[in-house]
């Protein structure tokens, strides 16, 4: 799908919902694409994209930053404390923060290195063994830590359970951020962002439907 026709579909997402036109952030997740999908997709002027491991996002994104100007990048998969320093200079976003040993290591670097990325606590709203994420139950005083340690929590980000109705968890993600003051929400995928816009997400994060199928 073309990104003019993602962006029309999260127009008019924004507008059945009744929000401002622009509310919401297209995060386009370029991970595992071809670099000529993701050139066509910055040419065609758009700036903000995720990808889900340091090592590729390292790999390429420095290039394109020679050849693109104001690039904003989302890091939306795991970060392991040993890569955290390198996040700083490569992400302006951490959209998987998710357990206090890794909240520690980034107060501490935003100290070293006087600036910190915007950051999203990701919420295992599905209790899912295999998946990463602070439990709901936990959200609460982990938001609460994270603020004590200075750091800018922009919101909450989650993945739903393949096999579940994934409004409920959208539902949960919105009220834990509501109850705890805070306006970002992560959430929404090629399948379902508008239906994430519709429970309030500001930032929906698009591969598939933008890119095509992933390589590699
Ligand atoms: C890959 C990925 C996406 C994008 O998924 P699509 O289904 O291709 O839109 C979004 N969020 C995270 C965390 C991902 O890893």
């Amino acid at each position: 799908m073309s990104l003019d026709t993602i962006r029309a579909r999260i127009a008019e997402a924004e507008r059945d919902a009744g929000r401002p036109e622009g509310s919401v952030r297209l995060v386009a997740v370029s991970k595992k694409q071809p670099n000529e999908r993701v050139a066509v997709v910055l040419e065609e002027g758009h700036r903000c994209f995720g990808e889900n491991r340091v090592q590729e996002a390292a790999g390429k994104w420095p290039e394109f930053r020679e050849r693109f100007d104001g690039i904003d990048l989302h890091l939306v998969g795991p970060l392991q404390t040993n890569k955290a320093r390198q996040v700083f200079g490569l992400f302006q976003a951490i959209h998987s923060v998710d357990r206090p040993k890794l909240a520690k290591t980034l107060a501490r670097l935003a100290q070293e290195e006087g600036h910190c990325p915007e950051l999203f606590i990701q919420v295992n709203t599905g209790e899912e063994e295999q998946k990463a994420g602070i439990l709901p139950g936990d959200a609460d005083a982990f938001i609460e830590e994270c603020r004590a340690l200075d750091l800018p929590v922009q919101g909450l980000m989650c993945i739903p359970p393949v096999e579940e109705e994934a409004s409920l968890h959208f539902a949960l993600l919105a009220k834990i951020a509501e109850r705890n003051g805070l306006s970002g929400l992560s959430m929404g995928m090629s399948g379902d962002f508008e239906k994430a816009i519709s429970f309030g997400a500001t930032h929906v994060r698009v591969g598939s439907a933008i890119f095509g199928e992933r390589t590699g």
